[in-house]
């Protein structure tokens, strides 16, 4: 019945998969064209989608033996005997954790800020020859600590512990090594770290896991090389087609043409013969440990947030087309202006967004033909909208267009014409129960010997406002993510900074999550 049930959910999954697909990073044509009468947009507003949720195909038991006998380092146990207490006394060392992650930021160094060896950022970018040094590095490391390693078509690496089981699918534990080109050591880089150093915790302790562990580098996930985000665990999951991916080209600075992903891929030589497919090589669940890269964390002084989900949004590029004329000989009644015009709606943005508890950012806005003494003819601008909550997120863009229509029949911007177009539509994503269940019990137990932590709770839920490689894994795998606090929120800066304490408090989290699904895997009989 359980078996049956998992089936339908499997399914089930497969089919939400397909459909998400559909709607992700899809360049679409115009979708609302505002001429002026008050009501003319009303009824060509964007459809929303609705919030996914993953069924959950079983009750997460919590992990049994409840012995006190504490610490039992490097004797040989099974998972069957590896109970509550015994994985409590697995812990990632802050200073391994360090030292390893640094190793590897050697390969990319850039951008010094400080005098200590480790106060520079990064400019790894994908596939550059950065990239391969710490590719190279990864595949030498994950092999000293007796993993199976291969790479796929899209370069992605995979490093693989067995388990007792074998030919069943492994628990992943995955981010990515590449950066942005004024990037820090922290943003991808810790979660491929803590997944190898979870790894050496098991070997260290002798631990022999039901199914395989593994870890896993997405090539680049970051989109700062080639212009897609998360483009290789999207081929994996089936969203994106190998063929757009590898004929991806680079927009950072270069010689020559562009080069492709798979000119570059073939280059650096990771571009494997095996398919990058869920269907090729699937996993049972897949671990992100990631920066928060936002200030919460720090601002409440807590140290894990327990990441139950992604936030939706959607990106617009708005056309505010009006008339250029003299801008001392053209009354103001006379005007049909469209900086003026795109000015306050940006205003009106911010305050829908305000009063929905949502986000509103323009970061591109252009006039032209851009004199100081005319009135310009066409004004142009980016909207990234975002909600956690795929309908709020709808109202939001309705309440927008309904806003913009009325701000173009307004004073001096009066007959203004609204156009937008959707570049990107991203539905809220929720990450699976069960794989949140396990983080939270890890969380709970890691945090509770923390000074504080017998006044206070020291980790928090979270929804992610950024993208990640697991949004594109939880179409295929259960999936959920750990957060570790970000001084002053910053990311994507040579300054991002997680504290080696707080970053190894994060490792603890992953493998005592990982280590309890793989408990579940074997309570509700995955391997019989
Ligand atoms: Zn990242």
């Amino acid at each position: 019945m359980e078996r049956s049930l998992q089936l339908l959910c499997r399914v089930l999954a497969a089919f939400i998969g397909t459909e998400q697909e559909s709607g992700r990073d899809r360049k679409l044509p115009v979708a609302l064209i505002c001429l002026g009468g008050p009501g003319g947009c009303a009824d060509k507003g964007l459809a929303s989608q609705d919030l996914r949720r993953r069924p959950s195909s079983a009750a997460v038991t919590p992990p049994g033996g409840q012995s006190s006998d504490g610490l039992q380092h490097r004797v040989c146990f099974t998972m069957g005997s590896l109970g509550q207490s015994n994985i409590s006394a697995l812990r990632v060392d802050t200073t391994e954790l360090a030292e390893s992650l640094h190793e590897s930021c050697q390969y990319g160094a850039a951008h010094r800020y400080g005098k200590l060896s480790t106060e520079t950022g990064m400019a790894r970018l994908s596939l550059d020859d950065s990239d391969k040094e710490v590719r190279d590095w990864f595949m030498r490391t994950a092999k000293s600590l007796g993993c199976k390693t291969f790479f796929d078509q899209m370069g992605n690496l995979f490093a693989i512990r067995p388990g007792k089981k074998e030919n069943v699918p492994p628990i992943m534990m995955g981010s990515h090594l590449d950066t942005q080109p004024t990037g820090g050591r922290y943003d991808g880089i810790l979660g491929v770290l803590a997944g190898l150093q979870v790894l050496k915790v098991l070997n260290e302790n002798s631990v022999e896991t039901e199914g395989p562990i593994g870890v896993v580098n997405w090539t680049n996930e970051e989109g700062a090389r080639f212009p897609k985000m998360a483009v290789s665990s999207g081929v994996w999951a089936g969203a994106i087609p190998i063929e757009t991916a590898w004929e991806l080209r680079e927009v950072t600075p270069h010689e020559g043409k562009p080069k492709s992903m798979k000119e570059e891929l073939e280059r650096i030589g990771y571009k494997g013969e095996r398919p990058a497919s869920f269907d090729d090589n699937p996993f049972a669940a897949h671990f992100e440990l990631h920066i928060e890269q936002g200030p919460i964390l720090e601002d409440e002084d807590l140290k894990i947030g327990v990441v139950e989900g992604v936030q939706a949004f959607k990106w617009f590029d708005i056309t505010v087309r009006g008339r250029d004329s003299h801008a001392g000989t053209t009354p103001l009644y006379a005007r049909k202006d469209t900086v003026l015009s795109a000015a306050r709606m940006l205003v009106a943005a911010n305050a829908v967004a305000k009063k929905h508890d949502g986000l509103s950012t323009t970061g591109i806005f252009n006039a032209d033909p851009g004199t100081v003494n005319t009135m310009a003819h066409t004004t142009k601008f980016t909207l990234d909208l975002r909600h956690v909550r795929n309908e709020v997120l709808a109202t939001m863009v309705k309440e927008c267009e309904d806003e913009f229509c009325r701000i173009a029949q307004e004073d001096s911007e009066q007959g203004c014409e609204v156009e937008w177009s959707l570049l990107v539509d991203s539905p809220a994503v929720q990450f699976n129960e069960e794989c949140i269940a396990a983080v939270e019990q890890s969380a709970s137990d890691v945090c509770s010997t923390l000074p504080g932590a017998s006044s206070r709770k020291l980790w928090r839920p979270m929804i992610s406002g950024a993208g990640h490689d697991s949004c594109y894994t939880n179409l295929r795998c259960p999936t959920s993510m750990i957060f570790t606090p970000t001084r002053q929120g910053i990311s994507h800066n040579p300054t991002e900074y997680c504290s080696a304490e707080d970053c190894a408090l994060g490792a603890s989290v992953l493998l005592g999550a990982v280590l309890r699904y793989d408990k579940l895997r074997l309570d509700r009989g995955d391997f019989n």
